[in-house]
């Protein structure tokens, strides 16, 4: 039989456009022609449009999702035991991750983190890391597992080893405006999710004006199909549903959320630290660690006080061979040759951001 293949793909995008329900197989198809590179750019776009404006039903989204998750290696940790992993769905001045990912490591709970880039107008947690100069966020499998038991963590970004199909339309989404959809937000998150061989997912959904999704209403729709989509693939999720209408410190961009976050991580008191704790005592109990979140606080404010939590981030950061300079230094990440005061013209009150 002679395959048109140019015939498929445009029937696809017409399909969707039309509003109509994809198959597995088309599914399959968009997938693995999208690594092969046999899909343009264009076209991929376009399809991503029709899905902004027409949606995917939860079973073309759980399709999607295991279709990128299999476009490239699946890791097995179980060599290594059960590992936790932590996403946010993103947003400004979001950057709990550098505070989570060493608290629970120094807890004893590992963690195998994968992390996105930035998206449209929200910063990622690998841009963040590499603040900390030579941070390698692409190391290949055998190291990731080796850092892991070794440190109890490592942060990396998706290389082209994993979810390969996700990586791309990531890319593509960030500069064709189709970010915020739900049906592609959730496959993103968990096609990557499965992909790292984590078996404990704390999934933080951010909502408002300051996030992808903007209601509460829309947030807890995605948080229910990303549970959904853990629990078929044998992943423990727990969602929870926090809030960014405001930053969580005083700082944006890059080198001050990672100051906001060595700040959080010397017991500076504020939202960054409140939802880190939060979130990581979630992950202490799903692990098993903790039977209550009473308990489970308390240890988190245990290794924020005797520093250990710090240490760890240290410990993390330089085995991906990053600078620890700023880690010792965290003043130093404000002094950027860029920086300019704004002075208010009249006296008053900061009432929101
Ligand atoms: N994080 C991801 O990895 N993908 C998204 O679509 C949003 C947040």
């Amino acid at each position: 039989m002679v395959y048109n293949f140019y015939m498929d793909i445009l029937e696809i995008i017409d399909k969707k456009r039309e509003g109509k329900k994809l198959s597995k197989e088309e599914i399959q198809f968009f997938v693995e022609n999208i690594c092969s590179k046999k899909i343009k750019d264009y076209q991929i776009t376009s399809l991503l449009m029709a899905i902004c404006t027409r949606g995917l039903d939860d079973e073309e989204v759980f399709n999607l999702t295991f279709s990128m998750a299999h476009s490239g290696k699946i890791i097995d940790m179980s060599d290594i035991g059960m590992c936790v992993d932590k996403h946010s769905t993103g947003g400004v001045s979001d950057t709990t991750t550098l505070v989570v990912v060493p608290i629970l490591a120094s807890l004893g709970v590992k963690v195998a983190k994968m992390s996105g880039r930035s998206l449209g107008f929200t910063g990622g947690t690998a841009e963040k890391v590499e603040v900390f100069k030579g941070y390698q966020t692409e190391i290949d499998t055998q190291k990731f597992k080796q850092l892991i038991t070794k440190n109890g963590a490592s942060i990396v970004s998706q290389s082209e080893e994993f979810a390969p199909a996700d990586k791309i339309i990531y890319k593509l989404r960030s500069d064709s405006g189709t970010v915020e959809n739900i049906g592609l937000i959730a496959s993103s998150i968990m096609s990557k999710k499965i992909a790292c061989g984590a078996k404990i997912l704390i999934l933080d959904c951010k909502t408002g004006n300051g996030a992808l999704l903007k209601s509460v209403r829309e947030t807890k729709k995605l948080a229910v199909l990303m549970r959904k989509i853990g629990e078929f693939a044998g992943i423990k999720v727990c969602a929870v549903i926090s809030s960014m209408d405001q930053p969580l410190t005083k700082y944006i961009g890059n080198n001050f959320e990672v100051y906001s976050s060595l700040m959080a991580l010397r017991g500076e008191k504020g939202d960054l630290l409140k939802l880190s704790t939060f979130l990581a005592s979630k992950a202490l109990i799903l692990s098993g660690r903790c039977k209550t979140m009473e308990k489970a606080r308390f240890l988190v404010n245990d290794v924020i006080e005797n520093g250990k939590a710090l240490e760890k981030l240290k410990q993390i950061v330089q085995s991906q061979n990053g600078d620890i300079k700023y880690i010792d230094s965290p003043d130093d990440l404000l002094k950027h040759k860029n920086s300019f005061d704004i002075f208010s013209k009249k006296d008053g009150y900061i009432a929101k951001i």
